[in-house]
C-alpha cells in the first residue's frame, strides 16, 4: 500500500483531515495512531505495519469492529463504564488502562441484583502506576479489565463472599477486609 493510499483510507474512515499527498508527517501518524487505538488489538504508534494495513482494509470493507465497550454495557444493570475507571484520577492515565472484561462486570451486577442494595466499585481498573502506588501486585488483574473489589451496603464481605466464589465466571475471590471484597476471572492469554 503506498502512503496516498493509506492517506485515502484514513480520510475515508474520518481519521486524516490533511491533504492526501504522500508524505507520511504528523497529521497521517496522528490518524494512524487515533486508527490503531480505536480498531483495538495494534500498536497505537502511527506506524503502518501489516497488521494496521490489514485493519484498514477491513474497518473500509466491513466498517469498524464492535468494542466491548460499546456493546456490552447495555446489558449491565446496576453498573456505569465510568464507575470502574482507573482511580489515580487521571494523574497517570486517561481513567481507562483498560476495557473491562464483560465476565467480571457480569458478577457485579448479579451481586448487586442478588442483594438488592447499593454497590460499589472500591477498585476496578488501574494503571500501571496507580496499581503500584496502591500496593498492587505487579501483575494485578485490575489493569487488564479482569478484577473489581466490590463493597455492597449492609453485606458483609464474608456474605459477599460466599456469593461471588459460587459464580461460574470467578477464577479467584477473597476478602479485602470485613466489607470489601476481590474477585477476578481467568486471564487472557497474552
Ligand atoms: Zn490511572
Ligand atoms: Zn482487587
Amino acid at each position: 500500500m503506498t502512503i496516498r493510499q493509506r492517506q485515502h483510507l484514513l480520510a475515508y474512515l474520518g481519521y486524516y483531515t490533511g491533504s492526501v499527498d504522500g508524505l507520511w508527517g504528523p497529521k497521517s501518524r496522528d490518524a494512524a495512531t487515533r486508527f490503531q487505538r480505536e480498531y483495538g488489538g495494534l500498536t497505537p504508534d502511527g506506524t503502518v505495519d501489516g497488521d494496521t494495513e490489514a485493519a484498514l482494509r477491513q474497518a473500509v470493507a466491513e466498517g469498524m469492529p464492535e468494542r466491548e465497550a460499546d456493546s456490552f454495557w447495555e446489558e449491565i444493570h446496576y453498573f456505569s463504564r465510568e464507575e470502574f475507571r482507573c482511580k489515580c484520577g487521571g494523574r497517570f492515565c486517561s481513567g481507562y488502562p483498560a476495557e473491562m472484561k464483560q465476565a467480571v462486570v457480569l458478577v457485579a451486577d448479579r451481586a448487586r441484583a442478588h442483594f438488592g442494595a447499593p454497590a460499589h466499585v472500591v477498585s476496578g481498573l488501574r494503571c500501571r502506576q496507580h496499581n503500584a502506588n496502591s500496593g498492587g501486585v505487579e501483575n494485578s488483574q485490575h489493569m487488564s479489565g479482569e478484577a473489581v473489589d466490590l463493597r455492597i451496603d449492609g453485606v458483609s464481605a464474608d456474605t459477599l463472599l460466599a456469593f461471588v466464589r459460587f459464580q461460574p465466571e470467578v477464577r479467584y475471590a477473597y476478602k479485602i477486609n470485613s466489607t470489601n471484597v476481590h474477585f477476578d476471572i481467568p486471564r487472557e492469554a497474552g
